[in-house]
């Protein structure tokens, strides 16, 4: 064995936040990372365990803030099997930082949610895969017309003797409820004076609605174009004059960020180049959405918990309701990326940007993972020319991946 030791990855373009260094060497020890630079200006240790990359990409870990599980398991579903189930198969996509996401449900549900990712995270059973930076608090507080894929009958208007608790438990770091909701404003207040990065969505907020919650703090928005209000329909709901949405709110205001699910059903190519192009790399992020059906055959399945979630379908390619709509993603980060770079001008260093630093930037956790810059976690990944993921690793420890089906 080598000793405690360096590992060093080598023989790969290096993905840094603004540029690529051909030939890079990335050299890792303690969990942390070390030294990044070329190869022959940086010293190697000798005695290192090395990885070779062999011609592909050494690409920092991703961070997906809006995922709902995998392989079979949804966060909601309650138990720590299935958390783990979960972080381990977004692992293998490339995810090394993971939120998972609560939906609407009943308050039992989400707290046993919240108690599970809690009890993962503390013990570290997350060590095998993604690791937990905190849950985002995604459902129930949505509003009733926007509830999209999740149980209508699991939602509700903030009731702070809930969300206290619930944020009392120290889990949480990302906070989701629509603008409209009566207390709302408070809701977003709670949260903000805790630090969270604070969220609007599944909801059909005005310009008004939305500038009353940015001034509580809420600064980013749930998956752009999918659950949102555009000017039709604040017509549709408050008339004439047309008025302002979420959609000029967010491409108004410079700090406002959102998200896409880039895997190609969602948005067509045209809007994840949009958003791109009027966000920019610092305040679009790349996020899954993935539900239970991530990694299994095509099929039905349960859109949150697994006793009473709504029926969905997977194709293998999305999820949808017959007849409703998309039920969110079934694919992975690695996915997602490629999709960012084969569709839209980004390119490679700002598609990765886009799901791994400036998603940790937004939720406050920029300075400990996100990039491969000397100090952070050792969260890296080694990728071939078409950006498969072909190794992985969390805290400079070595991820199984595992091919299903
Ligand atoms: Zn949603
Ligand atoms: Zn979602």
């Amino acid at each position: 064995m080598p000793s405690e030791s360096h590992t060093v990855f080598k023989n790969g373009t290096v993905i840094l936040p603004n540029n690529a260094l051909e030939n890079g060497v990335v050299v890792s020890s303690g969990g942390r990372i070390g030294l990044v630079g070329t190869a022959g200006e940086v010293a190697v240790p000798e005695d290192a365990l090395f990885i070779d990359a062999n011609g592909g990409f050494i690409a920092p870990g991703y961070v997906d803030l809006h995922v709902h599980g995998g392989a079979g398991a949804d966060f909601m579903d309650g138990t720590s099997e299935a958390v783990v189930t979960a972080t381990n198969a977004h692992a293998r996509h490339g995810t090394t930082t993971i939120f998972p996401t609560t939906t609407t449900g009943s308050r039992a549900q989400i707290e046993a949610m919240l108690q599970a990712c809690l009890e993962v995270q503390r013990s570290g059973t997350d060590d095998s895969g993604a690791h937990i930076a905190g849950v985002h608090f995604y459902g129930p507080y949505f509003a009733d017309a926007k509830v999209g894929c999740h149980s209508r009958s699991g939602r509700r208007d903030p009731d702070p003797a809930e969300y206290i608790s619930d944020f009392d438990r120290d889990i949480i770091r990302i906070a989701t409820c629509a603008a409209e909701l009566d207390g709302a404003a408070e809701f977003y207040a709670e949260a903000s004076r805790r630090g969270y990065l604070i969220t609007c969505g599944h909801s059909n907020a005005s310009w008004t609605e939305m500038a009353r919650a940015y001034e509580a703090g809420m600064r980013h928005v749930d998956h752009f174009w999918c659950a949102m209000s555009s000017v039709p329909s604040i017509r549709e709901r408050l008339g004439t004059p047309s008025q302002g949405s979420m959609e000029q709110f967010v491409l108004m205001h410079r700090e406002m960020s959102t998200e896409v699910i880039a895997d190609g059903c969602h948005l067509a190519p045209e809007l994840l180049e949009f958003a791109w192009t009027m966000k920019g790399v610092e305040r679009l992020c790349i996020v899954t959405d993935a539900n239970r059906a991530m990694d299994m055959p095509p099929g039905q399945y349960r859109f949150g918990p697994g006793t009473d979630g709504e029926w969905f379908t997977s194709d293998g390619q999305v999820g949808f309701q017959p007849g409703a709509g998309l039920a969110s993603s079934v694919v992975g980060m690695d996915t997602m990326v490629r999709n960012m770079v084969r569709f839209t001008s980004a390119g490679i260093v700002n598609a990765v940007r886009m799901a791994s630093l400036t998603p940790a930037e937004r939720a406050g956790i920029g300075e400990v993972t996100g990039s491969l810059e000397a100090g952070k976690r050792a969260d890296v990944l080694v990728l071939n020319r078409d950006l498969d993921v072909k190794r992985v690793f969390t805290r400079g420890r070595e991820v199984q991946i595992m091919t299903r089906f």
